[in-house]
C-alpha cells in the first residue's frame, strides 16, 4: 500500500513540549458581531483536540469588527467566565502590527503591547508569543532582548515569528537566549511558498512548529471561488474534489490533508467560525495521500509540472 503522508499526530510545541492537536483554531474572524459567544466555538474546537488556540492583538479591525483588540478582549470575557477552558488551551496571540504605522518590534512598543494582551485576555500569561510580522527598521538584537525580557518576566512561555523570512528567524535566532518555538507562514495547496523559500525546511532543521494560516486560503478551497481574482485556481479544485471523492470526504478535508503531509509537521490553523465546521474538519484526519496524491495537489496549484 502506498505510503500515507498525512500526519494526523499530535505535535510538541517548543522547549517545554506543550503537546497540542494537528488543528489549530484561528479566532481572526471571531468579532462579537459573527460569533455573540465564543465558549461554544471554544468548547468544540477543544473537544476536537484544537488546543492550541491562535488569536492577535490587531484582530478585531476587519471581518465586521471595530476596534484593534475587540477579538482578544472577546475571548477574554470568555474565558473569565469559564477559566476551565483556559486551562486546556494552548494560547498564542501576536503583537507588532501597530495600525498606522504599520510595523513595530520596538522594545517600549512590544513590551506594553504584549502587557495590553494580557488585560484584554485576562489571563497571567501567554502560551505563545509571536512577532506577527518583521520589523526591519528594530535590530534583532533588540527583538531579540525584548523577547526574553517577556519570558524572564513569566508573561510569555514560548516565542516565535510570523510571515518571517528564513533569514529573519535565523538572524533573530543568533540573539536569543534560547530556541524559537514557533513560526507562522501562510500555507495552504493554494499558497505552496513555504515548501520552496526554505521556510518548512528551517522549521525541520531547527525544531520549530510550523502554523499553517489561511488552510482554506480563506475560505476559497472550500466555497470554490475560482472567479475571484487571486483564488485558488479551478484544475486545483478539480484535484481536490477528485481525492475528496475517492477518499468520502469534503474538498476541505483534502486541502487540510494536505497541510498536514509535509515532514516538518505543520499545524493546520483553521479559521472557521462555526463549531460543526470545526468538528467536519475532522475528518481530514483519516484521509490518506501518497507522494504522487500530494505532487498532483502542489502541480495543480502551482498550475504548471514540476521538471
Ligand atoms: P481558513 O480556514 O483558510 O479560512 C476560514 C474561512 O473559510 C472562514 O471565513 C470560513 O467561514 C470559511 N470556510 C471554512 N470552511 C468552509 C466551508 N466548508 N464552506 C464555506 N466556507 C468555509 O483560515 P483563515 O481564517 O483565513 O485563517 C486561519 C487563522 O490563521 C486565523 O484565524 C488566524 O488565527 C491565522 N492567521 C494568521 C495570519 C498571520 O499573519 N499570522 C494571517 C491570517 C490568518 P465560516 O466561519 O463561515 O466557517
Amino acid at each position: 500500500m502506498p505510503h500515507n503522508l498525512v500526519n494526523s499526530q499530535p505535535r510538541r510545541l517548543g522547549r517545554l513540549g506543550s503537546s497540542v492537536g494537528p488543528f489549530s483554531l484561528g479566532l481572526w474572524r471571531m468579532v462579537e458581531s459573527q460569533v455573540a459567544d465564543p465558549r461554544t466555538l471554544l468548547e468544540a474546537a477543544l473537544g476536537c483536540g484544537m488546543n492550541l488556540v491562535d488569536i492577535a492583538d490587531v484582530y478585531g479591525l476587519d471581518w465586521g469588527g471595530h476596534a484593534f483588540g475587540e477579538v482578544e478582549a472577546h475571548l477574554g470575557s470568555a474565558l473569565k467566565a469559564a477559566p476551565r477552558l483556559r486551562d486546556q488551551m494552548v494560547l498564542a496571540t501576536k503583537g507588532g502590527i501597530r495600525p498606522g504605522v504599520p510595523y513595530d518590534s520596538s522594545r517600549a512598543y512590544l513590551i506594553a503591547a504584549c502587557e495590553a494582551s494580557l488585560k484584554r485576555l485576562q489571563t497571567g500569561h501567554i502560551d505563545l508569543y509571536f512577532i506577527h510580522r518583521p520589523d526591519p527598521f528594530t535590530p534583532a538584537g533588540e527583538v531579540a532582548q525584548t523577547l526574553a525580557t517577556l519570558v524572564q518576566s513569566g508573561k510569555v512561555r514560548e516565542v516565535g515569528v510570523s510571515n518571517h523570512t528564513p533569514a529573519q528567524v535565523a538572524a533573530l535566532q543568533d540573539h536569543l537566549p534560547f530556541p524559537l518555538a514557533s513560526v507562522q507562514p501562510q500555507f495552504s495547496a493554494h499558497h505552496l511558498a513555504p515548501l520552496w523559500d526554505g521556510t518548512l525546511d528551517q522549521c525541520a532543521q531547527m525544531n520549530l512548529l510550523p502554523m499553517a494560516w489561511s488552510p482554506l486560503a480563506g475560505g476559497g478551497l472550500a466555497t470554490g471561488a475560482e472567479a475571484v481574482p487571486g483564488g485558488p485556481r479551478a484544475e486545483l479544485l478539480a484535484v481536490l474534489d477528485e481525492l475528496a471523492l475517492r477518499e468520502g470526504v469534503t474538498r476541505s478535508a483534502v486541502a487540510l490533508a494536505f497541510v498536514l503531509c509535509h515532514p516538518s509537521a505543520p499545524v493546520a490553523i483553521v479559521g472557521s467560525t462555526k463549531p460543526e465546521r470545526l468538528k467536519e474538519a475532522q475528518a481530514a484526519l483519516k484521509v490518506r495521500l501518497d507522494r504522487t496524491d500530494v505532487y498532483r495537489i502542489i502541480q495543480a496549484g502551482m498550475g504548471a509540472e514540476l521538471p
